[in-house]
């Protein structure tokens, strides 16, 4: 079986979390592609109809801007399909980037252009310092990219504020992608919302340094952004303070 990152990408979603099981993972990959595509000096896009195919092409636009982010070398351009499949019903994400594509459900079509700039981080890790970073860090890369560009992190950083305290399950915080993915919804909506204040006190930069560290698991990120806390940003022990039960790294099981 070949890496799991490589040919499966990241699964991920900002509402619809990880509720990735065994067969939906192995049988999502196979879907047949849409039928119209269209395709520009940025990539391909494509849907069912060609209106939705154009759209989101449109949405694609930001790729470059995150591979430039990253200091990515991928040079392959993304293929984006906009599926009919409703993916969190049948237990999945919004969204899945594999090997080769990116795919989304019918479900992830209400926040496209936040779906798509999300999943293009995934696809631009690749080949990126910061691809060694463990799957929860990733999401929370994802999360803080793609608002980035969008110009939307004061949304999030709102949002977030307004939560304060959350906790999160010690066990999104373990090494292994079969953690992240054993996450409920809602769990894992709290785990990458955790995430992504934690990259964000680190900034790109220190996450960048733990990566090309080796940094591979989840709590080398935690511990980092924690030694950070007092620095005055409202992530850093402030407002957003993470409730992460136990020591999670002592916690894990067999
Ligand atoms: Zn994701």
């Amino acid at each position: 079986m070949p890496d799991l990152r490589t040919s499966l990408g990241a699964f991920c979603a900002f509402l619809a979390a990880a509720c990735a099981t065994g067969p939906y993972v192995f049988t999502v990959p196979d879907h047949a592609p849409p039928d119209f595509s269209v395709s520009n000096e940025i990539g391909e896009a494509r849907a069912y109809e060609p209106k939705l195919a154009e759209r989101v092409l449109e949405c694609m636009a930001v790729a470059p801007r995150i591979r430039e982010i990253l200091d990515s070398d991928r040079t392959d351009p993304p293929s984006v399909w906009l599926l009919e499949l409703d993916m969190v019903d049948e237990g999945g994400p919004l969204a899945v980037c594999v090997a080769d594509r990116v795919m989304i459900g019918r479900n992830g079509r209400p926040q496209l252009e936040y779906v798509v700039a999300h999943e293009l981080v995934h696809w631009y890790v690749v080949d990126s310092p910061y691809a060694p970073i463990p799957i929860s860090v990733e999401e929370g890369l994802a999360e803080y990219v793609s608002f980035t560009v969008l110009g939307r992190t004061a949304e999030l950083d709102s949002d977030l504020t307004t939560t304060g305290t959350f906790s999160v399950p010690g066990s999104a915080f373990y090494p292994g992608e079969e953690h992240w993915y054993a996450l409920t919804l809602e769990e894992g909506q709290r785990a990458r919302k955790a995430m992504y204040s934690i990259v964000r006190v680190l900034g790109l930069e220190g996450v960048r340094a733990l990566a090309e560290d080796g940094a591979d698991e989840p709590m080398d990120y935690v511990d980092a952004a924690r030694a950070m806390a007092g620095s005055g940003d409202p992530f850093s022990g402030g407002s957003v303070r993470l409730s992460i039960p136990g020591d999670a790294s002592a916690e894990e099981g067999p």
